[in-house]
């Protein structure tokens, strides 16, 4: 094995475990015990599997990790409610997943790639160019190292996490099967049993995967970053929207609702007196018409070398009361984190033009 990168323990699923494990000369139930102290224990350490045979614990140590990604920062928040961390992959590259305490939730924000190939005009990430897909193990590492994280914020018997939003780093509809198994893996009921209705994938609008999804046996919310009520101004802000025009998203937006009954979320980072517009929320009002949505308002983080402004309180406010004229469910989100670079991104940026110069 020398020179041989050890095995991502959070590649396989339950399946693939015990056939490994069986692979070793191992009994199916050893199998299950494993999987308990991955999912249900989280096990930082295979010393901690006191149930397993001493001989095991060794083989897994020398074959198998569970810290494929390493911390390389952790920024919490002034008010202690966003914890920001930049990981390390084995390859070197970096990405970014983010622990958001509210009242009653803990959601972890994860990424799905290194860098975005998407490049919005607005957002951090897409600046900083695409590198590659992420591994379904290295988008479970992320939950697994974040549960870790919210456990000691949890109550006694609650679930350590109890929202997974794919909405950081990357396009999840452009690596959709390493997401679909990174499913697979977290809703396993044995293991992290991780609710599908507890799950939002976010989507700058990419057809096939909206379409794919739709066909899974699962019931993801899906979010929709929209950010332009419009082709025109949209072409601008959402680059692929030249590839999927609006109406081609929409249709599929129908479609995934057809097919999970899901209210479909809208994204819409507002962009000073580029996107807030009275007359842009009855556009977008009207381009829904029809379909169960609820928006998400949230005033743009500003991001280095960039024109967009956030829009301020008072154009919030008009915007979200025409919505609420036409009967369009929304909520303004808190911005949240910001002293700790939480919008996409912006965190491993820095990181990038620090290791670079
Ligand atoms: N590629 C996916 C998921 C990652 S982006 C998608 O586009 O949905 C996560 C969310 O953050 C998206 O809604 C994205 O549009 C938004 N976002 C990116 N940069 C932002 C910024 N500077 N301010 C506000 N929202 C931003």
């Amino acid at each position: 094995m020398e020179g041989k990168a050890p095995l991502n323990i959070y590649e396989l699923t339950r399946t693939e475990l015990t056939e490994l494990l069986q692979e070793w000369g191992q009994p199916a139930y050893r199998a299950e015990q494993l999987w308990q102290w991955l999912y249900e224990h989280l096990a930082a350490d295979f010393e901690e599997m006191t149930n397993l045979p001493r001989p095991l614990r060794d083989h897994l140590a020398r074959h198998a990790t569970l810290q494929p990604l390493q911390v390389l920062e952790e920024l919490v928040s002034r008010d202690q409610l966003t914890r920001k961390f930049l990981l390390q992959l084995p390859d070197g590259e970096t990405i970014e997943s983010v622990l958001m305490l509210y009242e009653r939730r803990r959601t972890a924000c994860i990424s799905t790639q290194v860098g975005c190939p998407i490049r919005c005009d607005f957002c951090a990430t897409g600046k900083s160019g695409f590198r590659r897909n992420l591994t379904a193990g290295e988008i479970v590492a992320q939950v697994i190292l974040i549960a870790r994280a919210a456990r000691e914020f949890a109550p006694a018997d609650a679930r350590p996490l109890t929202n997974v939003v794919y909405m950081g780093m990357g396009e999840p509809l452009l690596n959709l099967d390493a997401v679909l198994k990174s499913l697979r893996i977290l809703t396993d009921p044995k293991g992290f049993n991780l609710g599908d209705r507890h799950i939002t994938i976010s989507t700058a609008g990419v057809v096939p995967g909206i379409l794919r999804l739709a066909q899974e046996p699962l019931q993801v919310r899906l979010a929709l970053s929209l950010h332009a009520p419009n082709d025109a101004l949209r072409d601008q802000l959402v680059p692929l929207n030249r590839r999927y025009p609006l109406a081609q998203v929409r249709q599929a937006l129908q479609t995934y609702f057809e097919h999970t009954g899901r209210r479909i979320t809208i994204e819409y980072a507002l962009i000073k007196e580029v996107n807030d517009h009275k007359a842009q929320a009855a556009e977008l009002a009207e381009l829904f018409a029809g379909l169960p949505i609820h928006v998400n308002l949230i005033p743009v983080n500003p991001v280095e070398n960039s024109p967009y402004r956030p829009s301020p309180p008072a154009r919030v406010q008009v915007f979200m009361e025409e919505l609420e004229r036409h009967h369009i469910p929304c909520s303004v989100r808190v911005r949240r984190g910001l002293d700790v670079q939480a919008g996409c991104g912006q965190l491993r940026s820095r990181y990038l033009a620090q290791s670079s110069s």
